[in-house]
């Protein structure tokens, strides 16, 4: 496991493997017991295999090859020991656990394509081997009948359908936690792709588009309550000077430092986006004369802090800024068009001011 809680498949395997050699080898010491030499050879096998699976196998990622051999081994184990030993003792309740996890490892290996078509032919065949094996053991007498007790057969039972049903539990409870852990991914790769397209990707404040649903969200609120809002828009002063004298380079910088003043003297109801180059859009949750306070505060603390460029040079930039409130009638383009309107008043009247 790793530190979200992503079962990886080695992990996965190897507890698999080790799993499988631990109930094999319980199986080859009952039967060394019982003196059944073909039965725990066979098992003693297995537990080699099952353990070259774990760790040779895993280390190359042979997760396919472990998988088609782990059901292989266990409907051939399960078949071969209830046509020798009897039905009674349980072996076949086995290859019902590997439905699930035909369906579980089938999900979570990205290299079986037919995710869905693959476990479901694998459960109906392991189906149907489940009962011709019954009708052969109806049919049939077990070549080891007698070799045990009924209560020694009992307990075989007892132990071979709880660890079926212990393997079954365990896939059901890794199945949840993977679940949930894919869900908690995509809400994340969700929310990261909100911000992603609703963000500038430079200045990190909102873009355009996720603006105007805050635009249209106030003006439907101030349409039916009355409330109040405002608008403000800022243009950086002689911007293109700052790329002609500095570059492209520190121009983003320059956007970036400005957005992050910006951003400081806003307070948590409110928004500000970039609306084009080095124009930003700032919707104030307050009448037009607290707007043009913010504005202000903007304009003086931009003035007040100088970015210092990596070659040691000082560059102070100014904004103007246009603002307008709420006016009852009017809709957001036409809202919009009177801040542009007092923004270029102010570029007109000598720039880095406030005209509301
Ligand atoms: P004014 O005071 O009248 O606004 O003058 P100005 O130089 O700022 O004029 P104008 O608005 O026409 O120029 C904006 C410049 O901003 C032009 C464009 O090259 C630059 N610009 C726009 N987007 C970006 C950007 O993402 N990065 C950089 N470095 N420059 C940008
Ligand atoms: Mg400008
Ligand atoms: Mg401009």
């Amino acid at each position: 496991m790793n530190g979200t809680l992503t079962i990886d498949n080695s992990f996965k395997y190897s507890f698999i493997c080790y799993v499988a050699g631990i109930i094999h080898l319980v199986i080859t010491v009952t039967f060394f017991s019982l003196n059944i030499t073909p039965i725990y050879y066979y098992n003693m096998l297995a537990t080699v295999f099952y353990l070259y699976m774990a760790t040779v196998l895993v280390r190359k990622e042979k997760y396919i090859w472990i998988f088609m051999a782990t059901i292989t081994e266990v409907l051939f184990h399960s078949i071969f020991f209830s046509i020798l030993m009897g039905w009674n003792w349980g072996f076949m309740t086995y290859v019902m656990s590997l439905i699930p996890i035909a369906f579980y490892l089938s999900l979570t290996l990205p290299q079986i394509r037919r995710q869905i078509l693959s476990p479901m032919i694998t459960g109906i065949f392991i189906c149907t081997c489940f009962i011709i094996t019954r009708v052969i053991c109806d049919k049939t007498t077990p070549m080891y009948d007698g070799a045990a007790s009924p209560a020694f057969i009992t307990a075989g039972f007892c132990l071979n359908s709880a660890a079926a049903f212990v393997i079954v539990m365990f896939f059901s409870v890794l199945f949840s936690i993977e679940i949930r852990q894919m869900q908690r991914n995509l809400m994340h790769e969700n929310e990261t792709l909100d911000k992603i397209a609703s963000h500038d990707p430079l200045t990190k404040l909102l873009n355009r588009r996720s603006m105007e649903v805050h635009l249209n969200h106030v003006m439907d609120i101030a349409k039916k309550t009355g409330s109040h809002f405002s608008l403000i828009m800022a243009d950086i002063d002689d911007f293109k000077k700052v790329n002609d004298n500095y570059g492209h380079d520190v121009g983003d910088l320059v956007l970036i430092h400005v957005a992050n003043i910006i951003k400081t003297q806003l307070r948590g109801n409110d928004h500000v986006c970039r609306w084009g180059g080095e124009e930003m859009l700032l919707l104030i949750n307050n009448d037009g004369k607290i707007a043009a306070q913010v504005a202000e505060r903007i304009r003086s603390a931009l003035e007040n802090s100088p970015i210092t460029t990596k070659d040691g040079d000082k560059i102070t930039v100014t904004m103007t800024f246009g603002v307008t409130g709420y006016i009852p009638g009017f809709n957001i383009n036409k809202l919009i068009k009177i801040t542009d309107e007092n923004l270029y008043k102010g570029k007109r009247n000598g720039k880095n001011q406030v005209v509301s």
